[in-house]
């Protein structure tokens, strides 16, 4: 714990992970452990619409001396097109419009879930109860990932990502989309909870033509105050597009792993947000939800 606070060198800041309380697959003690091992000064914990694992925070910032920024991704929908959003220093109140806005996504998840396990075994050896198994334990927000791993536990597929490839992609014949709110919605319940809204991977919305581009102006304009432009998905072009954006509406810039232990290739620390970039986090913030710090 003290080795680090001695080392000179920018603080190592990833804003993006998840833990098996949504579609990871570690708990969140052994995702702090692994930001320590992984070099990692501050990680946010931002599972998908859920602030389930929000209560082991202190537990693992303690244990691990790694800071901790509580935060959630947020599910939204633009038509057909998914969009992420993460949700930085919200109140978690289950009161707020965000929160009922995340209760009634978890739900159409189930639903959803259930379609397309029904599509599926029209072709494949898969039951609803083989979902279920992979969901035991904390899981509280179900989804493709535990689909996938189903899949894989029945033999059908590889992997999560040959899951995805083979049977689960967006543009497959199995896949069912699922109500959401709209991206601005999302944006402004993200505010009106006190918390710092940050387009997840604006690449995988931004690519291929032109309306998300707008559809990206139209989210700065409802109040968007950050870009997750440092992730995995991101190329070189991408980047640079986004950082222009970013200048030109002087909006927040982050990065970010994307970590789901097992379940995907991503690796804890490897893509950081700048220090000056979570100070405008914190002062943006007007929630009681702090930083914790070791
Ligand atoms: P869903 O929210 O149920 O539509 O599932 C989307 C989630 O699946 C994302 O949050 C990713 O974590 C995960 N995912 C998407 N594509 C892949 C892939 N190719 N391999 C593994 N996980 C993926
Ligand atoms: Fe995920
Ligand atoms: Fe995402
Ligand atoms: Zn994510």
């Amino acid at each position: 714990m003290s080795e680090r606070s001695d080392s000179p060198g920018p603080q190592r800041i990833d804003l993006h992970s998840h833990t098996s309380w949504s579609d990871g697959t570690t708990s969140v003690g052994e995702l702090y452990a692994q930001a320590r091992t992984a070099g990692l000064d501050v990680l946010a914990l931002t599972d998908h619409d859920t602030v389930a694992g929000w209560p082991e925070l202190p537990a693992a910032v303690a244990a691990n001396g790694v800071a901790a920024v509580p935060g959630i991704e947020v599910s939204a929908e633009h038509g057909h097109r998914s969009v992420h959003i993460l949700a930085l220093l919200v109140d978690p109140s289950p009161r707020s419009e965000l929160a009922a806005a995340m209760a009634e996504a978890r739900d159409a998840r189930v639903d959803r879930a259930r379609r397309m396990v029904e599509l599926i075994a029209k072709d494949h050896p898969l039951r609803w109860e083989d979902v279920e198994a992979q969901v035991a334990g904390e899981t509280t927000v179900i989804g493709r990932p535990h689909i996938a791993d189903a899949l894989v536990a029945a033999g059908v597929s590889a992997d999560r990502s040959a899951a995805f490839d083979e049977l689960l992609r967006a543009s497959g014949p199995y896949y069912v989309p699922y109500d959401a709110p709209s991206p601005f919605e999302t944006v402004r319940a993200i505010r009106a909870a006190g918390g710092v809204s940050v387009l997840a991977h604006p690449g995988s919305v931004t690519r291929d033509d032109e309306l998300p581009l707008a559809l990206l102006e139209e989210m700065i304009a409802a109040g968007l105050d950050g870009l997750e432009v440092e992730h995995r998905e991101h190329g070189p072009n991408e980047i640079a597009g986004l950082r222009e954006i970013a200048q030109r509406h002087d909006l927040i810039v982050t990065g970010g792993s994307d970590f789901h232990g097992t379940g995907k290739p991503n690796l804890l620390g490897e893509n950081l947000t700048a220090p000056e970039m979570l100070a405008r986090i914190e002062e943006r913030a007007t929630s009681g939800t702090r930083v914790l710090r070791p």
